[in-house]
């Protein structure tokens, strides 16, 4: 067991520096890499399947609601973006130049896109004609650079992995209606599949889009307090539809601009699920997109290669044939112990252990990551017997983060109370707000705690309470935090 110990050693505890924790075990367990270049990062195998299960899951959801994919180029030209200057200047400070094609000067410089509104709004006018080409409801997945000057392995990075939606409506009701369809779908998403839940709601003012009507966001407490947005959805009325002239014949033949809507969740989710459910053991991932949800491992005793090896065999595929993503660890290189705190550390949902005692006895050990309990199974019927042990985890895994949330979300009455709990506790801090971005600047610089969300569950229309800053009547209760 000493190699074992070694292992898990090696890892700084969670509760003395979170932060180094995190990259210790985003890299310790082959998650990503540091790229040559600064600030970029390569995503390994391991992290690479978690965006896959991720992006398996949440495609599945969007073409359900009617939504289809498309792909639109990396490259946009200079003029598109200028076009429209609130959107350019919105983006200008992280946005990365092409000038030059082969050994040729270009004509016209060529942003790497850092969202992709102004070449799919020039595509979409030449598109929609009449009221029958609408709505569009038009996804895509791919890469993204915006050149940030301070980064962090899957929360922020120069180029990122996302989906973008692009759609486009005949009213502006209908625009609402998809805007807030897809934050409740990204709510869904996040809690069922990643089991984390989230605060939806809206961004202030000063904080949304650029070029937008409306943002909303979901927001999560990751293990150390500090808030993440998990997505954002945006209304962006006509806006962009004046700009790239994208009109259409309405029902009555008069020529209208589309309403339009954008939203995006990136493989910042995947650092969201290490930060919520990660412990000093290491990761916790979810079932539902853990890359290998069972690990078997075989306890190397005796005339081990013979008794134990095709018992091990026959149930991993056996619960292959059921669906699972399961693994057998038949290296002999290392010790059980070593294995088994070395698959704790990369969050495999559950373990099972079998030895030769087991086999004559027709059960395996099966333990689980979330509470590390143990219990033995019968062999005969584990394909039935683990998919809700699984669904199991992935509850208990959400109840967990749920609970955290729960007890990190305070009522703050005063500024006083407000000042001493973001120092001590951190967490989202809610305290009614009068509205003024002046007294949110003074939170902001006196705390480093932002408004995160307004919350969609107001009473509105009555003064209910005092603005935190100011003192003054307010009627709009927000959250705060520090954050990502
Ligand atoms: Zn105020």
């Amino acid at each position: 067991m000493k190699d074992a110990e070694r292992q898990v050693k090696q890892i700084s505890p969670k509760s003395e520096d979170f932060s180094k924790w995190y990259l210790e075990i985003i890299r310790k367990t082959e998650m990503s890499d540091y790229a040559p270049m600064k600030g970029m990062m390569i995503i390994r195998p391991y992290g690479y399947a978690i965006w896959e299960n991720i992006q398996r899951l949440l495609d599945r959801r969007l073409k359900e609601t009617g939504h289809v994919n498309a792909y639109f180029p990396l490259f946009i030209p200079e003029s598109f973006l200028q076009m429209e200057m609130d959107h350019l200047k919105g983006f200008a400070p992280e946005v990365a130049w092409v000038t030059q094609g082969g050994k040729d000067e270009l004509e016209e410089r060529l942003a790497v896109r850092p969202t992709s509104e102004a070449i799919i709004g020039s595509m979409y006018s030449k598109w929609v004609k009449s009221w029958r080409d609408l709505p569009i409801l038009i996804n895509q997945w791919a890469n993204i650079v915006r050149w940030e000057k301070v980064t962090r392995p899957f929360l922020r990075t120069t180029e990122f992995l996302w989906q973008e939606g692009h759609t486009a409506h005949e009213t502006g009701a209908q625009a609402v209606e998809e805007t807030m369809r897809i934050l409740s779908l990204y709510a869904d998403f996040i809690a069922d599949e990643l089991a984390i839940p989230v605060v939806p709601g809206k961004k202030t003012e000063w904080d949304k889009f650029a070029g937008a009507v409306d943002t909303f966001a979901i927001e999560a407490l990751m293990g150390d307090g500090k808030a993440l947005q998990m997505g954002t959805s945006h209304n962006l009325g006509q806006h962009f539809s004046k700009v790239f002239n994208i009109r259409f014949e309405d029902r009555d033949q008069n020529l209208q601009y589309v309403w339009q809507t954008s939203w995006g969740m990136t493989t910042r989710l995947i650092g969201a699920a290490v930060m919520v459910h990660g412990d000093d053991s290491g990761l916790r991932l979810p079932p539902a997109v853990a890359p290998i949800q069972v690990v078997i491992v075989p306890i190397s005793l005796g005339n081990w290669k013979e008794e134990v090896l095709p018992v091990a065999q026959k149930i991993q595929a056996e619960l292959q044939r059921a669906g699972l993503r399961v693994r057998l660890d038949d290296r002999e290189e290392f010790t059980p112990g070593w294995k088994f705190s070395d698959w704790e550390m990369r969050g495999v949902p559950l373990r099972l252990e079998v030895g030769p005692r087991d086999v004559k006895e027709n059960k395996v050990i099966a333990v689980r990551r979330d509470i590390k309990k143990k219990e033995p199974l019968a062999i005969a019927g584990l394909a039935e017997s683990l998919p809700p042990l699984l669904a199991d985890i992935q509850k208990s895994l959400f109840d967990q983060a749920r609970a955290f949330l729960r007890e990190n979300t305070r009522f703050v009455q005063n500024y006083e109370e407000f000042k001493t709990t973001i120092e001590a506790k951190r967490g989202f801090l809610k305290a009614f707000w009068c509205g003024a971005p002046a007294c949110e600047d003074k939170v902001k610089e006196e705390t480093m705690a932002t408004i995160r969300v307004i919350p969609l569950d107001q009473e509105t229309g009555k003064p209910r309470g005092r603005c935190l800053s100011c003192g003054r009547e307010a009627e709009t209760i927000v959250y705060f935090a520090r954050s990502y």
